[in-house]
């Protein structure tokens, strides 16, 4: 059979020959992961060994199989592969089909890749953080220690201009044979009537995805003669929702062979799907049938539109599995499927109006994970500054800061992210995010392994209660239990009590899917922690103290203290607030570890739930987090006692653990704090009258006309000063309401600058008829005084201060204490305003002094 790829052979060998490096771009079933290692192997050019990377494990045993199979040889011999769950190779293997992840744990053992003549990076389009890490990790290598090293990377879209880029290299590409694809929309979005007495209408009005897929299956039946016909669906659950809904015959009464097709299947229910089989087949598949297996015979591809997609979940605060819209590119992808070997169709199971509400392309994984994972192996590996690693597309500093910051709290690198603890490199052995990876290697120290295995599981995967019956499992649970877990922990015994008979589950309100899954994650986790030299403890602690001891060391940023009896806030770290999912167990007013802490609604309507709860101690929480508890003593002014108090606090990132009851401060201490109230003007005090401040402002006034003296001019210091001597020996505002404060006012000048003050802006000056006129002073303004005009008589000129330096602003008043004039020129008033004043008001006030 020749293929694509066959035509472009020679331009293959020559190119990786002379350059090493090659990009090479065909569509699926062009022949790129089949025949390149095969192209490989038999010009010798790179022994002894070809690695081809795979990134998913189904598709790295299917295709090795194939391979295999066109070798003449079995699986293990000439051609092998390994992945988290299986190997099959030996010293004669030439071509190993690898899981990405694996790769990168070959890499950190054997840094220089000995024995491997060549690496394929196949379905790069898919661009996953591992094998971005991968592809730079090779790159490097190349270009230190193994420049014999060949390097070929695989995509089936053509957008590798930045890869050919990054590498220097040149790129090849094939055209493929496609037929037309006949491309099928829904006409309208799909929504359910709400038909009254009948059983089918669903709780929110849409109609579930594998309902609307069956639909398409049957209409294909109905008008297509023949082709088989393949369903794209995003997990394992809605696989076998579809399963249950597809009809078993076709039109004309003959059985339909229908398979799912998905990573949790045994090996050789996945061999059925892809093989040939009896009668029109359906296939039910996640999204290894987008690009990366062969399928024979699809003629017809419904697609879901959907695809569980890793992500960064903010909730965990980790990386998880989350359903969303495919990109468009991905859903062309899937229309190609059914072109391969003679003309198709394709059903979406969307409108073409929300077609262009989906993105163009996928979002490469190191734009939307955690970084923690992949920063923790570049650490591990030790190869130069991690910050500058030589990524394709480097990830944000925002999100390599944060990553960073997770594993310093992890104690997985040294404050400072300077390099990488112990603990650190031990984690690095452990296939999983490193919050999860740090709770194992805690738990094998407290000797509950196996637990915290199964825990790690619980977290990593999806809800295993179905959400309508969720409280009915809750409350078959024994009262008294302290953390959601232990719930969880019944229910998973449960399941495995069903055989994870779907049915039977069901009916106890678990989704049997979720908890295999569950079960397959625990046991993975269980073997690499024996292949990370953690060992499970032959009596295990199974107490609360030591798993939750345990889970705090991997969420301690989670930590949240429930406030109150009457309501379910809580406070959390960095200074959040939150409340507790009310279906919660864990209802301890005290410390509290939630493990998801879900944001819901936006804006002001936002809420924070917190869910997955285990109950703490504070004895646990100081003991782990020893080094990370602030203790502080707080003394702070308590506006209701009208006191200065001091509680004693421990805190952690903000979260208040403990607090001691208020006392009374060392009164030092309490001094500045009374001062600060008083300078705030949050506190009043009586003593300070009107004469302060004019004392004030005649000090100022002085300072200003006498410069040379350098008098103190009351600044927001010396107040400062002033005031703290004025609250010394005081905690509570008792103590200081009666104090004078004038004396301490003045006693910041000397005795001789009092005096001067007193002399050059004293208080009253005399008038000639024995009236003392006040006089009120400000800094930015004129010394003012008030007078009534008889008291002036006798009076020539204004008078002056501060020895002549300045005049006083007189307010010249009339008997009925009204204003006449504001004058600084009293002469000029006696000459040329009063005469005629005075005319008007001896008659106006007869019985006043007129002269
Ligand atoms: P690519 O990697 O470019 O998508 P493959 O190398 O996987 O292409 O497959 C190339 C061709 O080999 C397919 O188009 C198909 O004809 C054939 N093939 C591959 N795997 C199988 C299989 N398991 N069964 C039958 N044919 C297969
Ligand atoms: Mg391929």
């Amino acid at each position: 059979m020749t293929l694509p790829i066959h035509a472009i052979r020679e331009q293959v060998l020559a190119a990786i020959k002379n350059n090493n490096r090659l990009v090479l771009t065909a569509p699926t079933g062009s022949g790129k992961t089949t025949q390149v290692p095969k192209f490989l192997l038999d010009a010798e050019l790179s022994r002894p060994q070809i690695i081809i990377l795979q990134p998913r494990r189904l598709a790295a045993r299917l295709v090795a199989q194939r391979v295999a199979q066109e070798l003449g040889t079995s699986l293990g011999d000439l051609v092998g592969f390994q992945t988290r769950h299986e190997s099959k190779i030996s010293a004669q293997t030439r071509i190993r089909f690898l899981t990405e992840g694996l790769f990168l744990r070959l890499i950190q053992a054997q840094p220089k890749l000995p024995g491997v003549g060549a690496v394929i990076l196949d379905e790069f389009h898919e661009r996953n953080l591992a094998s971005d890490l991968s592809l730079a990790l090779i790159k490097r290598l190349q270009e230190q220690f193994r420049p014999d090293l060949r390097l070929i990377v695989m995509s089936a879209t053509l957008d590798t201009k930045e890869v050919a880029e990054y590498l220097a290299c040149p790129t090849l590409e094939t055209h493929g044979r496609a037929y037309p694809v006949d491309i099928r929309y829904l006409d309208k979005r799909p929504a359910r009537k709400a038909v009254v007495g009948k059983m089918r209408t669903s709780r929110s009005g849409t109609i579930p995805v594998w309902e609307l897929a069956a639909d398409a299956a049957r209409d294909i039946l109905e008008e297509e003669e023949d082709g088989d016909i393949l369903i794209f669906m995003p997990g394992a659950y809605e696989i076998r929702r579809t399963l249950e809904m597809l009809p078993h015959e076709d039109r004309n009464g003959n059985p339909l062979a229908l398979f799912p097709l998905h990573s949790q299947l045994s090996p050789r229910e996945q061999d059925a799907a892809v093989g040939p089989a009896k009668g029109r087949k359906i296939i039910v598949s996640t999204n290894v049938a987008e690009t990366s297996i062969t399928i024979e015979g699809i003629r017809h591809v419904i697609d879901s539109g959907l695809a569980r997609i890793n992500r960064f979940d903010p909730r965990r605060g980790l990386n998880a599995l989350v359903i969303e819209p495919i990109s468009r590119a991905s859903a062309d992808q899937r229309v190609g499927r059914a072109g391969r070997t003679a003309p198709g169709t394709a059903t979406r199971l969307w409108t073409q109006a929300d077609d262009r509400h989906r993105p163009a392309h996928s979002t490469p994984e190191i734009q939307r994970l955690d970084l923690a994972d992949a920063l923790l192996q570049i650490y591990a590996m030790d190869v130069g500054d991690p910050r500058k690693f030589p990524w394709l597309q480097p990830p944000t500093a925002a999100a390599v800061q944060q990553a960073e910051k997770t594993l310093i709290n992890l104690g997985a690198l040294e404050s400072g992210a300077g390099s990488i603890t112990a603990t650190g490199r031990q984690m690095s052995h452990l296939p999983m995010h490193p919050r999860l990876s740090r709770m194992l290697v805690a738990a094998a120290e407290r000797h509950c392994l196996r637990r915290a295995c199964l825990w790690a599981a619980l977290i990593t995967e999806r809800q295993i209660l179905l959400p309508n019956t969720k409280h009915t499992f809750a409350e078959e649970s024994p009262p008294g239990l302290r953390s959601d877990f232990i719930v969880l922990e019944h229910a998973i015994e449960t399941a495995r009590h069903l055989r994870f008979d779907p049915a039977r589950c069901s009916s106890r309100g678990l989704n049997a899917v979720a908890c295999r899954e569950v079960e397959k994650t625990t046991h993975l986790f269980e073997s690499a922690a024996g292949s990370a030299n953690l060992r499970a403890h032959a009596r295990e602690d199974d107490s609360l103290e030591s798993i939750a001891k345990s889970l705090l060391v991997a969420f301690p940023d989670h930590l949240a203290v429930r406030l109150n009896q009457n309501n379910l806030a809580a406070a959390l770290t960095n200074n959040r607030r939150g409340q507790l999912d009310p279906a919660t167990i864990a209802q301890h007013v005290g410390i509290l570890l939630p493990i998801e802490i879900t944001e819901i609604g936006s804006g002001s309507a936002s809420k924070t739930v917190l869910s997955l709860m285990t109950e703490m101690d504070t004895q646990w929480v100081t003991e782990v987090l020893a080094n990370q508890i602030a203790h502080e003593q707080i003394i702070e002014f308590n506006a209701d006692t009208k006191a200065v108090e001091m509680v004693e606090r421990e805190s952690f990132d903000g979260l208040t653990l403990s607090e001691s009851a208020p006392r009374d401060p060392d009164p030092k201490l309490a001094a500045p704090i009374l001062a600060e109230q008083i300078i705030r003007g949050a506190l009043k005090l009586e003593s300070w009258t009107e004469e302060v401040d004019q004392w004030i402002a005649r000090s100022r006034c002085v300072a200003k006309w006498f410069p040379e003296r350098r008098l103190i001019n009351y600044s927001d210091e010396d107040m400062r000063l002033i005031i703290e001597e004025f609250c010394q020996g005081a905690t509570r505002v008792k103590n200081i309401v009666d104090k004078p404060l004038l004396p301490f006012i003045k006693d910041a000048l000397s005795w001789e600058d009092q005096q001067l003050i007193e002399k050059m802006a004293p208080e009253r000056i005399q008038l000639p008829r024995g009236w003392r006129m006040k006089i009120h002073y400000d800094p930015a303004a004129a010394p003012k005084g008030r007078a009534k005009i008889q008291d002036l008589y006798g009076l020539e000129e204004t008078p002056t201060i501060a020895a002549g330096r300045q005049k006083v602003l007189l307010e010249i008043l009339g008997p009925n204490m009204r204003p006449l004039q504001l004058t600084e020129d009293l002469a000029n008033f006696w000459r040329n305003l009063y005469p005629e004043l005075r005319k008007q008001l001896s008659r106006r006030y007869p019985r006043h002094e007129w002269r």
